[in-house]
């Protein structure tokens, strides 16, 4: 497994590929890698010959006040975990070789409007415009056929996916279901802060969206049922401080006022247990015939 720190090697690296014919699939990362990780990572060697991970922490999408300076690093445990998977490249810059002029003297910035007004872009203002930021940077330097990311930031997907179309990248955009621990907590990089009550309590927000789902399911169609019986769910838990509990349409991420048969709905939550935020969410298509 080749380890690749500079722009230039990355560049190097791929283009050689290229030329010699092969497909390189991208799963963009920022390290403290967990089994949600290499599920994408397996879906990526299923898509593509080789598979490029980066791994990089992003500093343009964090907030001020946000976990940016404890987010956990481990990249040796991570680079041993992916060359174990058989993994071909993984990309670890640092924050010079992303951001040359200095992460805060960025001019360029990729915006996708509107998309961002709800869920977590409304909480966490310029996120998405950094993620779509350094995603779009991760493309020119790695240059993949496939990209791979998971369905757990669902509003990031559509957002990537929307830039990806408009700006005509010729890059195939791959999502990969929730992968969660086994009482339902969707697995992220950011469960290492819970302390074990923490722990205990998060797993409303997986029952949370699966009770909104059923719903559904069962044919619900008024989005405010939906929001309350999430809302009730998270409130079971002792400690958990809700940010939001949302039903949008899942192509625009739009909230809406009735939901009408083979709407395809994203129920999503967020919220806080002490100082980490956690998110989860759920996909359904509402019942073309409703009971
Ligand atoms: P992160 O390292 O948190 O930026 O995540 C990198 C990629 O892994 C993103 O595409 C995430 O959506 C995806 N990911 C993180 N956790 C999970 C999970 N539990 N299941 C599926 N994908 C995940």
């Amino acid at each position: 497994m080749e380890l690749l720190r500079t722009v230039s090697e990355m560049h190097d690296w791929s283009d050689a590929e290229r030329r010699g014919g092969h497909t390189i699939a991208l799963v963009p990362t920022m390290g403290a890698l967990h089994d949600g990780h290499f599920a994408l990572v397996e879906e990526a060697m299923r898509r593509s010959e080789l598979v490029v991970v980066s791994i990089f922490v992003n500093p343009t999408q964090f907030g001020k006040g946000e976990d940016l300076d404890s987010y956990p690093r481990q990249l040796q445990d991570d680079l041993a975990a992916l060359e174990e998977m058989g993994v071909d490249a993984v990309f670890a810059p640092n924050v010079e070789a992303m951001y040359p002029f200095g992460e805060e003297n960025v001019l360029t910035w990729v915006t996708v409007e509107r998309l961002d007004e709800h869920l977590c872009g409304r909480f966490r203002p310029g996120h998405f415009r950094g993620v779509t930021t350094v995603v779009l940077k991760l493309f020119n330097v790695c240059r993949p056929d496939v990209a791979v990311f998971g369905r757990k930031d669902a509003q990031q997907f559509v957002i990537l996916k929307r830039m990806v179309e408009e700006l005509l990248l010729d890059v195939e955009m791959v999502g990969v279901d929730i992968v969660r621990e086994e009482d339902g907590l969707a697995m992220s990089s950011r469960n290492a802060y819970l302390d074990p009550e923490q722990r205990r309590e998060a797993t409303a927000l997986y029952r949370a969206v699966t009770a909104g789902r059923r719903q559904l399911l069962e044919g619900e169609q008024r989005p405010g049922a939906l929001v309350e019986t999430m809302r009730e769910k998270l409130l079971e838990a002792y400690g958990l401080d809700v940010q939001y509990a949302e039903v949008v349409d899942a192509r625009t991420l739009q909230p809406i006022d009735s939901i009408t048969p083979g709407q395809p709905v994203l129920l999503a939550v967020a919220a806080f247990l002490g100082k980490t935020r956690l998110i989860d969410n759920a996909f359904a298509e509402a019942p073309a015939t409703t009971a």
